[in-house]
């Protein structure tokens, strides 16, 4: 198999659904990103059955190859087989950075895969950059959250990392873009997996968009109970967006935990953020550096997120939310 010259940036296609392959177009376009600061290629790793769909998209989202592995016995994700796969394909061509969406199956992985290829891995990324030495600067909560890390892997060859999902926005598709498509044999010998798919059925919790979300009504304690808080549902569906949460909300049980913001939870970056009594700690603002015009209600001036906000209102998050709604319902009837 001929080993490309250039450096290569390798990102893993993670397409199962929906939101999985988000990430994937995110790491994408951060890759083409920081490819042409390294002059590098941009790759994909497609490992599946049937997987011509998704040769497209990561062609049209930024990728200037794709290796692709298609056979019936890669139809569903076994952490043993890709691992198997992706190794010995890191071996023979020996790319400089490897990309992994912070999903389930990519946490599971990517650090197994890290220790097999004896490099090093910075987990749960909320940014990445390139030094001027030309290394992969990744930036990771690190001290329980309370430090952001910088982090780079000087000596050891791939530089990998996994990032969140909602970190990066994804490029437009481009369905003009042109990729070198490499469709590889499955190997032989590939290790029997040890866990064997039954069945599998979605789950039936309701999955939370507000990463795509261009207004959020976020929600902290300062909302006070339950029912105060379902009530920004209401200005949500009025103004067309979606709630989001602290997370004290979510183990209160105020709110489910796919609308948790921050650095446990989801990264957001809507075009209008209400805050409604959030005090502004950094692990839920690590999650907002995107979002463009943030209004903020708290009874206290001092709190952060009046001090962070576009517009401060200082005052009852319940009352402001009232007479948000009411004000906001005249008008839609006038
Ligand atoms: C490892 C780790 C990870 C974490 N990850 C996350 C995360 O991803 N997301 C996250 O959100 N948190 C996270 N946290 C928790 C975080 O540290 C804060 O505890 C949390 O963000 C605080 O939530 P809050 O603003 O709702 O509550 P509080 O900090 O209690 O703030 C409540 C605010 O409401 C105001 N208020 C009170 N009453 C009213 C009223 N009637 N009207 C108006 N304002 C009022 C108060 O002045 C205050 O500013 C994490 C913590 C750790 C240790």
């Amino acid at each position: 198999m001929a080993k490309s010259k250039k450096k290569s940036i390798w990102v893993f296609g993670d397409y199962r659904n929906y939101y999985q392959n988000r990430v994937t177009l995110q790491l994408l376009s951060k890759a083409v990103d920081l490819s042409k600061t390294i002059n590098a290629e941009v790759c994909a790793l497609i490992f599946g059955h049937e997987v011509d769909e998704w040769i497209m998209e990561y062609t049209a989202h930024g990728a200037d190859r794709i290796l692709a592995i298609d056979d019936p016995a890669l139809q569903s994700y076994s952490t043993e087989r890709y691992l198997a796969i992706i190794e010995a394909l890191t071996r023979q061509r020996e790319p400089e950075i490897i990309l992994i969406g912070a999903t389930d199956f990519g946490r599971e992985f990517a650090p197994r895969l890290a220790k097999r290829l004896h490099t090093g891995l910075s987990a749960d990324c909320v940014g990445l950059d390139i030094t001027e030495d030309g290394l992969l600067l990744q930036i990771a909560p690190s001290f329980g959250g309370n430090m952001l890390a910088e982090i780079v892997t000087e000596h050891h060859r791939p530089q990998m990392a996994t990032v969140r999902p909602g970190t990066f926005k994804e490029r437009p598709h481009d369905y003009q873009r042109k990729a070198v498509v490499e469709r590889l044999p499955l190997m032989k010998n590939l290790p029997k997996p040890r866990v064997r798919l039954i069945e599998y059925e979605r789950s039936v919790e309701k999955e939370h968009t507000i990463e795509n979300a261009s207004v959020i009504v976020c929600g902290g304690r300062g909302m006070g109970n339950r029912e105060k808080f379902k009530k920004l549902q209401e200005l949500a569906r009025l103004l067309g967006g979606d709630v989001g949460a602290t997370r004290p909300v979510v183990y209160s049980g105020w709110a489910e935990h796919g609308a948790l913001v921050g650095q446990a939870g989801k990264h957001i970056k809507p075009k209008i953020l209400f805050s409604f009594g959030i005090s502004g700690a950094i692990q839920h603002t690590a999650g907002l550096g995107e979002a463009d015009f943030i209004i903020a209600i708290n009874k206290n001036p001092q709190a952060t997120m009046i001090k962070m906000s576009d517009v401060a209102i200082v005052g009852d998050a319940s009352d402001v939310l009232n007479n948000l709604i009411k004000e906001l319902k005249k008008r839609i009837r006038e």
